[in-house]
């Protein structure tokens, strides 16, 4: 073993975190982990990982579920696609490998949802294939250590980043090493003032010879976000003893398919509901019927990758179902049974705010 695998697998295994996919081969729970964990913290993944293992053990447990099952199991962690492509991919792996996962890369990227990043993952950590993972946290560690000035965003990065990685990979144990690598750049070489005089790998890294920590990785700076205006209507229907309100199963191909919101019209600024309640949009939706305006919400903030949305929820108050509310596929469900239902995280704070509606209600 050369000094720099022996230094970062040391640094490893006295420094890593004790996380319950780390004492595991299972190739299920491996890919499970990486699913959660792709945009998510740690310290907010591990309770779904958690409740996800538990509730599916295997993967043929996970494909025998209903989607909407996972999609609400999967609320708040957003990037809703990953818990669609997670059941999909459930139900591939037992139709066409019998509930086993292939070790083999190219069968493994040809599984729904599983991209190079997570098929290196599970081939290496499960079946300890020498294939390297690349991911935010190598681009990071390598780009410091080697001062590599291709900017990890630019064309061409993947190429250069990936040929590096797969040149330092430990082979004679490329799970371990692939775990220590991602682990080195989330607890040493983190993005913003990583603690250099103290790194083990201090004197192997350019960067740090440089002075230069914090001008790696370079980065193209982002494009600008694009803000949008999302006014939701809630409308209540009175019915006794439990008020019915009207939701929707989104079918457009974003990514919030497959999750409920409510009625919404999509405006070029923030409205008042005067602005709103005039406009045809609204006419269309509510028809000749009459309702009382309960109020609105405060204006709730979401950021997306590329997009800002600003949502304001307006509640009014119908006696009896919306006429038109086939034309816009609504359903009408019960006030209280709202958290049976996977909501976009936005919506989802706002029912916690008003604790399923009834604050705003009473
Ligand atoms: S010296 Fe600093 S920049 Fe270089 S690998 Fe260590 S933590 Fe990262």
């Amino acid at each position: 073993m050369d000094s720099f695998h022996q230094i970062l697998l040391d640094w490893y295994h006295q420094q890593k975190r004790n996380l319950p996919w780390r004492n595991t081969k299972n190739p299920y729970l491996i890919w499970l982990s990486e699913v959660i964990l792709q945009q998510t913290r740690v310290n907010q993944g591990l309770s779904y990982y958690v409740r996800f293992a538990s509730t599916w053990p295997d993967v043929s447990s996970l494909a025998a579920s209903h989607e909407d099952e996972v999609l609400k199991m999967w609320q708040g962690l957003g990037y809703y696609s990953r818990a669609r492509n997670l059941h999909e991919a459930a139900k591939q792996i037992v139709e066409k490998y019998d509930g086993l996962f292939p070790s083999d890369m190219d069968e493994l990227l040809n599984i729904k949802g599983i991209g190079e990043y997570t098929a290196a993952a599970i081939a290496s950590i499960a079946f300890g294939k020498a294939v390297a993972v690349v991911d935010g946290n190598v681009y990071r560690v390598l780009s410091r250590l080697f001062a590599v000035e291709t900017p990890v965003n630019g064309k061409g990065a993947k190429e250069v980043f990936a040929s590096l990685a797969a040149e330092m990979l430990y082979t004679a144990d490329p799970g371990t090493y692939n775990q220590a690598i991602m682990e080195f750049g989330a607890l040493q070489c983190v993005p913003k003032k990583p603690n250099c005089p103290k790194c083990p790998l201090n004197a192997r890294c350019l960067a740090f010879s440089r002075k230069q920590s914090a001008y790696f990785p370079v980065k193209i700076p982002k494009k600008n976000v694009t803000e949008r205006f999302f006014n939701y209507l809630i409308i209540l229907t009175k019915d006794s003893p439990i008020n019915k309100v009207h939701i929707r199963k989104r079918h457009g191909n974003d990514i919030w398919k497959g999750l409920f919101e409510f009625p919404l019209i999509e405006t070029t600024g923030l409205c008042s509901f005067n602005e709103l309640s005039t406009m045809d949009q609204w006419k269309r939706l509510t028809g000749n019927q009459k309702y009382l305006f309960l109020g609105q919400s405060t204006t709730y903030k979401h950021r997306l990758t590329h997009r800002l949305i600003h949502a304001r929820f307006f509640i009014i108050q119908t006696d009896k179902k919306l006429d038109l509310a086939n034309d816009f596929n609504l359903s009408l469900v019960d006030q209280n049974e709202l958290g049976k239902y996977a909501f976009p995280r936005l919506i989802d704070k706002f029912l916690i705010e008003t604790d399923g509606l009834n604050k705003v209600i009473n």
